[in-house]
């Protein structure tokens, strides 16, 4: 039995007809852009999340791109974020004309490092985006406490981390804005792109809408220069379903990574992740870390040999990617040791107890 890293349709088959019905709904309206589908998709998520503002957007990067754009962060400004995490974090600041400023992370949890982010304080450095990474809320005190003292915005990159808590507050209530993904691989796993912007700040979520839609208010006055970010009523429409399950997801998510806690037999100088203390873990991955020259890799190339899907995430960390080659040198040396020694497994909510058994049994048949 094959394990893969992600099976999608295990997750949508059984909403299968219910789909199709929202599908043909939409269909018969004849209205695919903005409007009812969107509307109460966005009242859907805000409620969920507990924000005020939750502003569908085309995708998780745009969701970054457009809250860098409301905010006026661009050039001359400096935002800090964590070197280890999706390219999309840094490659939205760099695209705002501000410069990203690669932080290390922490041995723990992955997030943000802050004592590395003050030393790297300038005049210039505006905001901080921290990530929650894998499905685990970054320690939001010391980042709000540290966000403070510095007077600095605080946008969270909650792509991978819907439902994700700190101290019982959801991700999305810490920052200024909060950006979300519902690409197929994030918790809510959509049917194509779609992301969403949280925010508990009338004037900016006002700000964001019409962002959204190329600065437009009313039609074709154009107060700001805004973009096409809207998400299509379909994508809204169908996962309006999906946000119906999402707690089940999760709940399915913990339940695999509880049993992988207790039960895989990792091999010497492999380390489970954890959830930490005060944080609702949603666990969009389960990522080991096996230390050791080459060893990571060898471990990879075992697992997929006796088919369990298995990946690489990050394999290079931002401040050594060839686009930012041009920027000042960072020092980020757990984040250069992460890329070398993570390595992550299947935990998706449809797992059978059998896959387990086979992750189990591969993962053994490497420790002896
Ligand atoms: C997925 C992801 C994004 C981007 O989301 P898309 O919907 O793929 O554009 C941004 N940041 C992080 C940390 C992500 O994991």
């Amino acid at each position: 039995m094959s394990v893969p890293l992600l099976d999608v349709n295990a997750q949508n088959r059984p909403l299968e007809a219910e789909l199709k019905d929202v599908f043909a709904k939409v269909l018969a309206t004849g209205r695919f852009i903005l409007g009812e589908e969107v509307e109460a998709f966005e009242r859907e998520c805000a409620q969920y999340i507990g924000a005020k503002h939750a502003i569908s957007i085309s995708s998780g990067t745009d969701a970054i791109l457009v809250a860098l754009m409301a905010l006026e962060i661009g050039a001359g400004d400096e935002v800090l974020c964590p070197s280890f995490t999706f390219f999309a974090t840094a490659g939205c600041i760099s695209r705002s004309g501000a410069v990203p400023v690669f932080c290390d992370v922490r041995e723990d949890d992955f997030t943000i490092d802050l004592a590395a982010a003050a030393k790297l304080i300038t005049p210039k450095t505006k905001a901080i985006m921290p990530v929650h990474l894998f499905g685990q809320c970054c320690d939001m005190d010391a980042i709000r406490a540290f966000a403070d003292e510095h007077k600095l915005i605080v946008i969270e990159d909650a792509a991978q981390s819907i439902g994700a808590t700190f101290k019982g507050v959801q991700c999305g209530n810490f920052g200024e804005v909060a950006c979300f993904s519902f690409f197929p691989s994030k918790n809510l796993g959509g049917f194509g792109d779609g992301g969403l912007v949280t925010t508990n700040n009338d004037a900016l979520a006002e700000k964001i809408l019409k962002l959204r839609n190329h600065g437009m208010h009313p039609r074709y006055y154009h107060q700001m220069v805004g973009g096409n970010f809207r998400m299509d009523a379909l994508q809204c429409a169908l996962l309006r379903v999906k946000l119906r399950h999402l707690d089940s997801y999760a709940e399915g998510r913990a339940r695999n990574a509880a049993w992988y806690a207790a039960n895989l037999p990792l091999p010497e100088g492999c380390k489970a992740p954890a959830a930490l203390e005060n944080r609702g873990h949603v666990w969009n991955q389960f990522t080991l870390r096996i230390a050791g020259e080459g060893r990571r890799d060898a471990f990879k190339q075992h697992l997929a040999e006796r088919g369990i899907g298995c990946e690489i995430y990050y394999p290079v960390p931002l401040h050594q990617q060839e686009c930012f080659a041009d920027l000042p040198a960072s020092d980020c040396p757990v984040s250069e040791a992460l890329s070398r020694e993570v390595l992550s497994i299947p935990v998706y909510p449809e797992l059978v107890q059998a896959q387990l058994d086979e992750v189990a049994l591969a993962v053994a048949a490497f420790a002896s």
